[in-house]
Order: C-alpha cells, then sequence, then structure tokens
C-alpha cells in the first residue's frame, strides 16, 4: 500500500505527515506550534509568536522579485477533534491514522484534520521550496479558529506587514471565496405572570420533531423547518379558536444550529378542536416543508401542571414567536445565491418569571446586519420584552474589484482552462476578523477538496493537494 509520503507534491505531504502526528484540538495548539518555530528556526526564517499563540514566519522574496508587495498566507493550527463512538483514540497524544482510499485521504474512525492541516502543510512547503518566484512572504498560522476565531481576534495591528492575503482554509478547488458573513446575537427577555389553570381546562404536550436543522450560516438557504417557529404557528392557530395557557415552553439549543426540536405544554378548553387544529396545521406544513423535512412529527400527549401563564403573557409569548423574523431575509446583489442576510430564532426557554428567546443574526453587510438587530429590537419592544444584545464579529463584503482576487481569476485560467467559480459564504470566517483588524487587507480564500469537514468521515482529494500547490505557487509568481 502507498504512503501519503509517495504522493505528489513530497514537500506538502511531508509536512502534513508530520503535522496529522501532532495533537492539535482547539484551545490545545502548544505541539503544533513548537514544530512550526522549530521549523522558522532550522530554516534561518524570522519568527513571532504573539500572546495569544499565534504565528507569524516571515521569507524573504525570491530573486529579482524584492520590490514585490508582501503576500500574507494564512492557515490555521487547530482541528476539530471528533471521533466515531467505536474508536479508540486519545485526540491529546495519538496520532490521526491515515489512509488512502481510491482518490482521496482520510482518517481512521476520527476527523483527519486536512481543515486546516492542509494549509498548514501548504504554508510550510512554500516557505521550504527552494524552486519558488515569489515576493516576500508572511506566513500566519492562527490558534483556536474552530471555536470562535480566537486567534484571529487577538492579532495585534503590528503583526502583519502584508495588505495582500491567501487564506488557505477553504474547501473546494476552483472555487475564490470572496467573502463571508459577519454576526450577532439578540436575547430577549419577556416577563410573564403565572396563575392557577382556569378550572375545566386540559393539560397537553404539543411537541415538533424528526427535523433536520443544521448549521444556521450554511443551511439556511434550504429554508428547512425550524421547530419553534413551526411550534408558534400552530400555537397562533390555536390560540385564534379556544382558550389557551402555556405552562411550559421550550426548544432549540446552540445558538448556530437550526432548531430540530421544541415543545410546549398547555392547557387547552376543548380538546376535540384542540387535536383537529393541531392535526390539520401539522399537516399543511408538513406538506409546505416536505421537499427538504420529509420527517417531521408533530405528536400530542396528555401532560399536568398547576401554575400557567396567564391570558396576557400567553399571548404575548405565542405572538412574539410568530412575529419573529427567521431565515433567509435578502440575498446578495453580487454574488449568485449567495445568502447575504439571515437570522436564526435559535432558542427558547421559560426561567423563572421570564421568557428567554435567542435570536442569531449574519450578514456580509455590517450595515444589514444592524437593520437586522434593529428590526428584532422593534418586534421585542411591540411584545415588552427587553433585548441584549451580544458582541458582533465582522463580516467581510465581496470586492469584486479586487487585484488579488484578478490574479487568482486569471491564473487558474491558464493553468486549468477554465474560469473558477467566484463565491462567497454565509457564515464567519477568519478573514472577515482580518480584514476588519487591517484595513485595506486585499484578501482571497482557496483550498483543495476537502470533504465532510468536522466530521470522522473528512476527507482531501489527493488530485487537487497537487493543483493546488502548483496553484497557489503560480499565483505567488505573478503577484504585481
Ligand atoms: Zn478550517
Amino acid at each position: 500500500m502507498t504512503s501519503i509520503l509517495d504522493l505528489e507534491p513530497k514537500i506538502v505531504w511531508k509536512h502534513f505527515d508530520e503535522i496529522r502526528k501532532i495533537p492539535r484540538c482547539s484551545k490545545h495548539e502548544e505541539k503544533i506550534r513548537e514544530y512550526i518555530v522549530n521549523f522558522a528556526k532550522q530554516h534561518n526564517l524570522e519568527y513571532q509568536v504573539d500572546k495569544a499563540g499565534n504565528v507569524v514566519i516571515r521569507k524573504p522574496a525570491s530573486q529579482g522579485m524584492e520590490n514585490k508587495p508582501m503576500v500574507v498566507l494564512q492557515s490555521h493550527m487547530d482541528m476539530v477533534c471528533e471521533k466515531n463512538k467505536d474508536v479508540e483514540h486519545d485526540f491529546s497524544k495519538d496520532p490521526i491514522k491515515v489512509k488512502i482510499e481510491g482518490e482521496w485521504v482520510t482518517a481512521e474512525g476520527t476527523t483527519l484534520g486536512a481543515d486546516d492541516g492542509i494549509g498548514v502543510a501548504t504554508a510550510l512547503a512554500i516557505l521550504e521550496d527552494k524552486n519558488l518566484k515569489h515576493p516576500p512572504i508572511e506566513a500566519l498560522f492562527t490558534v483556536d479558529e474552530e471555536t470562535g476565531l480566537t486567534g484571529a481576534f487577538a492579532l495585534e495591528k503590528d503583526f502583519l506587514k502584508g495588505r495582500i492575503m491567501i487564506n488557505l482554509d477553504s474547501e473546494d478547488f476552483g472555487v475564490i471565496y470572496v467573502g463571508c458573513a459577519g454576526g450577532g446575537d439578540s436575547t430577549l427577555k419577556l416577563s410573564i405572570k403565572r396563575e392557577n389553570i382556569p378550572t375545566g381546562m386540559r393539560v397537553f404536550e404539543v411537541s415538533v420533531t424528526g427535523l433536520r436543522g443544521g448549521h444556521s450560516g450554511c443551511d439556511i438557504h434550504e429554508q428547512r423547518g425550524n421547530a419553534i417557529k413551526i411550534l408558534a404557528r400552530i400555537l397562533w392557530k390555536v390560540k385564534k379558536d379556544m382558550e389557551i395557557r402555556i405552562i411550559d415552553i421550550t426548544g432549540g439549543d446552540k445558538h448556530n444550529a437550526i432548531p430540530r426540536e421544541a415543545k410546549a405544554i398547555v392547557a387547552v378548553s376543548d380538546e376535540d378542536k384542540f387535536r383537529e387544529i393541531v392535526e390539520s396545521e401539522a399537516r399543511d406544513i408538513l406538506e409546505e416543508i416536505k421537499p427538504v423535512d420529509p420527517d417531521m412529527k408533530v405528536d400530542i400527549k396528555g401532560s399536568k401542571g398547576e401554575k400557567a401563564l396567564d391570558v396576557e403573557s400567553t399571548n404575548k409569548v405565542i405572538d412574539l414567536l410568530y412575529a419573529l423574523p427567521h431565515g433567509v431575509l435578502a440575498m446578495s446583489y453580487d454574488i449568485p445565491d449567495l445568502v447575504e442576510t439571515s437570522t436564526n430564532l435559535a432558542k427558547i426557554r421559560v426561567e423563572g418569571d421570564k421568557v428567554t428567546i435567542v435570536m442569531s443574526s449574519r450578514s456580509s453587510s455590517k450595515t444589514e446586519l444592524q437593520a437586522t438587530r434593529d428590526r428584532i429590537r422593534a418586534i421585542a419592544t411591540l411584545a415588552g420584552a427587553e433585548v441584549e444584545e451580544g458582541s458582533t464579529y465582522p463580516g467581510w463584503k465581496p470586492n469584486l474589484q479586487s487585484k488579488i482576487l484578478a490574479i487568482a481569476k486569471e491564473v487558474f485560467k491558464d493553468l486549468f482552462g477554465k474560469d473558477p467559480e467566484i463565491k462567497a459564504i454565509h457564515a464567519g470566517l477568519e478573514t472577515g476578523v482580518i480584514g476588519e483588524k487591517f484595513p485595506g487587507m486585499d484578501m482571497i480564500s482557496i483550498g483543495p477538496d476537502v470533504r465532510n469537514p468536522h466530521s470522522p468521515d473528512e476527507k482531501v482529494h489527493i488530485g487537487s493537494v497537487e493543483k493546488f500547490y502548483k496553484y497557489v505557487t503560480k499565483i505567488l509568481e505573478k503577484i504585481e
């Protein structure tokens, strides 16, 4: 069986093979940093480490390229550590076991760490390779991209000299990424009053389950069902026709996940009618979302409770949930099929005398992001709820006039005989944070084909790694 050390370009795979042996889960980058710093020392390259643990290595230009602008090659040191339940693996010390499967390199039951190990390996190969024509290079290796972009957030303003940056962390060869979304959460707090459940009312639990959920950025364009919104629509229909009191309502979990499940315990005045309304509304909704969410289930079962929200509180909760936006709010004018602005109604809980609702909004436009959060605030105000806005992280607005983009497009066409695709993603990237920190930074993000990142099925396409190395090094050659 061939080893990955026999794959081309050997100079990239050699580093990838070393990197895979080094524990590097997010927030535990000490050992990989040591490897990178030792590499700089061995090759007599200038390097710096900042307080957060980010590393930059500088390589002088090749002969004749001294006057070209400096280029930052950026990758992140950490990886997502996930494994299958039946696999024994200690990410704090065991090397990742890799194997070649057809055209792909993958790991045995764990994440592979090609995200972003292959970017790190590519940068190290370029720093080492003596056969390249290139401008001055700054290779930036950040920490903890995966759990909050904390390395990028911690960068000091003088850590980078270059103002052109190639991020090596995207996952589709043949696509040049030119933008990402910024985001920010809003937490709504609605005060509620409780009373005894009026006599004659019966108590039930209504639950919405079986939805696909997914990432509130990358999957939002599919318009999958949001369990909380579906539950709200059903309860609103019930409220329109009969007496109802909420006893408890809960749904969703993480701010960046589309809620897959939600349930409410309610007291209602007319059991038969209640069942009829819930079932008929559930049928209508399933009919609407069947193409993406065919397994949605709405169930009713008997339940218990003593105190319920009073009429006014019940009405406010249902109206507020029904009125709050969820999903795609605007598409990009510049990039086809790109969601520019969205929001995720992510979570609801009843805690003490308050109902808490978490909304997570995203946009590649800073002003649209703020407008979305303002709109959420306006709706909350109508219901008499208070709003706390969490901090924002910046987006990266596509600049189709970018110089590095023009070079990357031309080089791609020269090398591979076709035009690359130009895309942006509706999620946060380090480029958003770095672009905000270093004004005027001209950026693109590229990478080889990586599939199923962050899961034990992660794999990297061998042929695309070879093409990717050719591509990045040729871009460097053409920098003006
Ligand atoms: Zn990554």
